[in-house]
């Protein structure tokens, strides 16, 4: 089991937070995401204890909200006393209709248009995170025109990659995101920041990668970023009160993967930050952190009924289910490793080798291939574990499929927090 919220029951049935998942495929229909909220609300929990233990608390830590993006998202990290990045004027918009403070809304982007940061300003967010020069001026031409002043991060290349399982330290200058620290672009756009009376440069962010496992990273992330504080403290006179270290802690898809625990990810993450501003004579900042995917990401399944196994003799078995990349891109995109287990014989060997496949319109539309799943019929209910994370907020129309339901549970207990889109839903902006 990937972790302690799946299990088999005396049916030999997969459960997911002691819910029966073919009793839920069966009320709520397939395909259907489910999540299981005393999982989701742990690992906030873990993430704020830990700081508690390691930081006295001095931090913040932000639901990186493109993950899973949705009202009741949103209620439950503002229930657990957590904040939430966003990074569109969509996801900013359902955090505040969720009634999340926007003081406790950080919001990001490469490219965030006028209409979107005039959106944020007027809602009053905690943080915008520049991303460029251009935003920069844009932004506080905004706030002028508004009479604010705006706390901001700047987010910076530390020059650190770990996109990849080989975490390279050099090179990452070529990266859409951010101002690159060797060749001065973001000491130029400190330089600026200082002279813009409505924007308050607060602190500085990174973010280095997702799905890391590894803590060297951060730990020279957190010497880059120390230092880089000091430095313009001294050159600008710039007052760094908080280092937002982005997301990025890997979650477990497959018993392959070996996620650190949070404790000792952030324990580490804390011991850096301290040993770089007593290397650099730096007061200690605010850490801020920007978990999403491990947030949501592994306590969670996707079920779906299977139409049809297709054999082809002596080359592959392709199982068919009634979802796919519409509602599941990302073994399309970038081959994405899953689990998968029938639901209904969760308690049976797996000795049959498939591919899962879906029910797109392209021959790209896989969720899986060559994996191990229990011997299959048409009817059986298919689950694809960890699928919390990046699959709902990326799932699409395509073909007009209409996007699937996703189910809470709760100690056994089960609700709708997003309802099947329907035939209606597809035609609705159609005219
Ligand atoms: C994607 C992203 C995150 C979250 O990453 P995870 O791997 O899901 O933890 C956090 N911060 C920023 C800026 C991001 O782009």
């Amino acid at each position: 089991m990937l972790t302690d919220s799946f299990s088999v029951n005396s049916k030999g049935h997969l459960t997911l937070g002691g819910a029966d998942t073919v009793e839920l495929a069966k009320e709520y229909g397939t395909p259907l995401y489910v999540f299981d909220e005393n999982d989701i609300r742990n690992n906030c929990r873990n993430f704020k204890n830990a700081f508690d233990k390691y930081y006295g608390g001095n931090a913040r830590v932000y639901y990186a909200s493109k993950a899973f993006s949705c009202k009741e998202m949103y209620r439950l990290v503002n229930s657990e006393g957590i904040c939430a990045d966003v990074v569109s004027g969509g996801e900013l918009y359902t955090a505040l209709s969720a009634g999340l403070p926007a003081e406790k809304i950080g919001f990001h982007g490469n490219n965030k248009t006028p209409d979107e940061l005039s959106f944020a300003l007027d809602s009053k967010v905690g943080r915008i995170i520049v991303d460029n020069m251009t935003e920069l001026e844009v932004l506080n031409e905004i706030a002028k025109e508004k009479g604010v002043k705006q706390n901001i991060n700047f987010r910076i290349k530390p020059g650190i990659d770990c996109h990849t399982h080989d975490y390279i330290k050099t090179g990452q200058i070529d990266c859409k995101f951010g101002f690159a620290l060797e060749n001065g672009e973001a000491l130029e756009a400190v330089k600026a920041a200082a002279q813009m009376e409505n924007l308050n440069l607060v602190g500085i962010h990174c973010h280095i990668g997702s799905q890391i496992f590894e803590t060297e990273p951060f730990v020279d992330a957190a010497d880059i970023m120390v230092s880089f504080a000091k430095n313009i403290s001294e050159q600008f006179g710039v007052n760094i009160t908080e280092i937002n270290f982005g997301g990025g802690y890997g979650i477990k898809y497959t018993n392959a993967d070996k996620p650190v625990s949070k404790d000792e990810s952030i324990k580490i993450l804390c011991q850096a930050v301290k040993a770089s501003c007593e290397k650099y004579n730096f007061a200690l900042p605010t850490i801020c952190i920007e978990p999403g995917r491990s947030i949501v990401g592994a306590s969670s399944l996707t079920l779906y009924t299977v139409g049809s196994v297709k054999e082809i003799k002596n080359i592959r078995s392709y199982v068919a289910v009634d979802g796919g990349m519409s509602d599941n891109p990302r073994y399309a995109l970038y081959n994405a490793e899953y689990d998968a287990v029938v639901a209904n014989k969760a308690d049976k060997a797996k000795d049959f080798v498939c591919t899962i496949a879906g029910k797109c319109c392209e021959s790209g539309d896989l969720i899986q291939e060559n994996i191990s799943i229990q011997q299959v019929e048409k009817g059986d209910i298919l689950a694809v574990l960890a699928t919390g994370a990046y699959n709902y907020s990326m799932a699409s129309n395509y073909n007009r499929i209409p996007r699937p339901a996703a189910v809470m549970v709760n100690d056994g207990a089960s609700r709708v927090i997003i309802n099947r889109e329907t035939y209606e839903d597809l035609i609705k902006k159609d005219v």
